[in-house]
């Protein structure tokens, strides 16, 4: 009998692809997907999957959305791709000044990459190479512990120290980790960062996820310590490092999450949403300060740069994306993702089985209460993944962590569904005792 075509494509996968994070337990065999739409996923059979992570906290406005298509379409007709070093283009240009527009006032240069790690890379560089040409000794990183920055060297570096790391260990640089100002911790947060101030080798940065640690367990800061914490570090000629490459373009419910925060970085990374999922980009910018300690000669340059550096598809495809940010009512949209989100905690927070329950714009992340520690690795993380897709959607615990993260475009049924089916998750956890 001839193979299905089905069973072939996966074989061919399995023969031939490294899937990245591939837990052999968890992901053994890859779905082939073969068409998205909206908040949805289709697979070979068109069975309906609900992408309640925005794959990988990347789509914002749905998948295959038109607008951001035809963008990308357009743009491959007029110019797909020219070195970015001693040239430049129309939607590299256009899609700085929207960004310059956006971000806060002290922003004032934007560099391209082409995804968040690399967008992190830049920014440790940056602020490193800066401090080295005004004729500092500074190299110290600060960090928040339990940070996640990226998987390249110098973001592995600054991300909090545990399994993914592990086997790195003795090759990443040294970094000073500090409590980030998580409930209860706001003192020591900021007690901790007073010693690394005044101690004899003065740090050079510090580099954050503002307001919410996405891997770490979609944990959320107090917004006025994070603002005293990078005032503390600007007074003390500390190079501030906003990481918004997961909470930036509405996900916490305003535009970046740093428009929670009185104080403003000195350099903002960014990535995940910025072309709406549809391309890999990344961007970091700076401000004058920083910017102006370079280019005071040959040995001042920046050293830095990738071959799809400015890629104008992917610049055409984040205008896009912003485009409907201008032209939608995309901010209503993240409201009422955040009022069902409110309205569920309301409903369940006192499960038994919830040990804590936070939401903050479109994200809802529920603990769930285990015999575990709370690790990447914990067992109820499986047990959840297999439950939520055998029910049609994708839901992609970070331990005993359940969370959403929605597209902005995911319907009122899609949401209650989702619901629903935690409802009855969290009663099957009951009955299994
Ligand atoms: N920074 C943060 C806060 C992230 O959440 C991530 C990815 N999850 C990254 C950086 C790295 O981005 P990328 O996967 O595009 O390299």
């Amino acid at each position: 009998m001839a193979e299905s075509p089905l069973k072939n494509f996966k074989s061919k996968d399995n023969a031939l692809i490294w899937h990245p994070y591939a837990v052999p337990d968890l992901y053994a065999e890859s779905i082939p997907i073969v068409k998205a739409l909206g908040a949805h996923l289709f697979d070979e059979q068109n069975n309906k999957i609900i992408d309640a992570i925005s794959s990988w906290w990347t789509t914002l406005h749905g998948h295959s959305n038109p607008h951001i298509g035809n963008s990308i379409v357009n743009q491959q007709k007029k110019l797909d791709h020219v070195i970015f070093s001693g040239f430049t283009h129309e939607p590299a240009i256009r899609l700085a000044e929207k960004l310059i527009q956006l971000l806060p006032e002290n922003q004032k240069k934007v560099f391209y990459s082409d995804n968040g790690s690399t967008a992190v890379e830049v920014a440790l560089k940056m602020a490193l190479q800066s401090q080295y040409i005004n004729g500092g000794t500074r190299r110290k990183i600060i960090a928040f512990k339990n940070a996640y920055h990226g998987d390249t060297f110098g973001a592995m570096s600054v991300s909090g120290r545990g399994l993914f790391t592990a086997p790195f260990e003795k090759l990443l640089f040294e970094v000073d980790f500090i409590d980030a100002p998580i409930p209860g911790l706001e003192e020591s947060s900021c007690k901790q960062l007073e010693q690394l101030l005044f101690a004899e080798e003065k740090p050079a940065a510090f580099i954050f996820e503002p307001i919410l640690q996405g891997t770490a367990g979609m944990v959320m800061h107090d917004a006025s310590v994070l603002s005293k914490i990078i005032k503390m570090c600007k007074a003390n000629n500390v190079i501030t490092i906003a990481d918004e490459v997961l909470v930036g373009f509405g996900r916490t419910g305003k535009f970046f999450a740093s428009d929670y925060l009185t104080e403003k970085a000195d350099i903002f990374c960014l990535s995940k949403g910025l072309t709406g999922g549809s391309m890999a980009l990344g961007v970091t910018t700076c401000c004058q300060k920083i910017y102006d300690s370079f280019h005071q000669g040959e040995q001042h340059v920046f050293f830095h740069g990738h071959s799809y550096t400015g890629n104008p598809i992917c610049c055409a495809a984040a205008l896009a994306s912003l485009e409907i940010f201008d032209e939608n009512p995309v901010f209503e949209q993240i409201s009422a993702i955040e009022k069902c989100h409110q309205q569920f905690v309301g409903k369940i927070m006192m499960h038994p089985k919830i040990k804590s329950i936070r939401t903050i714009g479109t994200i809802l992340a529920i603990e769930l209460v285990n015999t575990e520690n709370t690790s990447y690795s914990n067992s109820l993380r499986k047990i959840a993944y297999d439950y939520f897709l055998s029910k049609g959607i994708l839901l992609r615990p970070l331990g005993n962590i359940i969370y959403l993260m929605p597209p902005y475009c995911i319907e009122q049924v899609d949401l209650q569904y989702i619901y629903h089916h935690i409802e009855l998750f969290l009663q099957k956890m009951d009955n299994a005792i």
